[in-house]
């Protein structure tokens, strides 16, 4: 499933590709058909993310609410489009590119009311102008649950995933066992800076590096995907060289080193 990252990049991505159109809007698959006659002909005026969901909004009425799950996927395609290929969900055609929608997770249109009831239900978005930590806080100072666990509830924390846990921890010294209520507000506030550092890193150059600029030579653009990453999936640690452990925790695998990581 895509990260934060990834998914506020596609917003901006698609903004560029279609935002501001008057498109047309199919279902070649059927299974929006009846949705995709009140978009289609409308301007698209805005694509939001928010956390792991996308919202395209054409008017106080129609917002297309999109979730992509573990296998949801868009294909681009210079317009006119070809042939759709598979279960295309939902088909955009703009003027010179074109976007099809396979096997999202959700796919619904959405009135204004129904997007703050949808948002509201997401956590708080390190990407998103009006993150309030505040809220967060609130959240893992009444949490039993490890950071390790809360870092991945989404109605807490929106848009952070399996890697970005583990190396946000990592650079923080924090380790993934403890108790969420365990950790100090400056700890706290480190995490969040760092979360928002990260989250706008994997932004800007569409992948997920989290080495210390200061640890390599390289540009970080020419990282291969070994060097980008500080735990996740690695034998040992590159600060102390200690055997890096791994585990399931939150039903998902966790990546520390028992020596940095307190
Ligand atoms: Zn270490």
């Amino acid at each position: 499933m895509p990260e934060g990252h990834t998914v506020h990049r596609m917003a901006q991505d698609h903004t560029k590709w279609i935002g501001g159109q008057r498109l047309s809007v199919t279902s070649p698959q059927g299974r929006f058909e009846q949705e995709a006659i009140l978009l289609t002909g409308k301007v698209l005026k805005s694509v939001e993310a928010h956390g792991k969901h996308l919202y395209y909004t054409f008017g106080a009425k129609h917002t297309l609410h999109v979730h992509l799950g573990l296998y949801g996927k868009f294909r681009l395609h210079k317009s006119p489009p070809p042939e759709p290929r598979g279960a295309v969900r939902v088909r955009f055609v703009g003027s010179d590119h074109a976007l099809d929608l396979n096997g999202p997770n959700q796919c619904k249109i959405l009135d204004k009311q129904g997007v703050i009831e949808s948002q509201a239900r997401l956590g708080q978005d390190p990407l998103r102008a009006d993150a309030d930590p505040e809220r967060v806080w609130t959240r893992i100072l009444k949490s039993k649950q490890p950071i390790g666990t809360l870092l991945l509830d989404q109605s807490i924390i929106a848009g952070i995933g399996n890697i970005y846990r583990a190396e946000i921890l990592f650079l923080n010294r924090i380790h993934p066992s403890r108790p969420s209520k365990s950790l100090m507000r400056d700890e706290f506030d480190e995490l969040w800076q760092t979360s928002i550092r990260l989250l706008e890193i994997g932004l800007k150059y569409n992948r997920i590096i989290t080495v210390p600029r200061e640890s390599t030579d390289k540009p970080l653009s020419r990282l291969n995907a070994q060097e980008r990453l500080c735990v996740y999936k690695k034998d040992f640690c590159f600060q102390c060289a200690a055997p890096i452990e791994s585990w399931s925790l939150g039903n998902r695998q966790i990546y520390a080193c028992a020596t940095c990581q307190h």
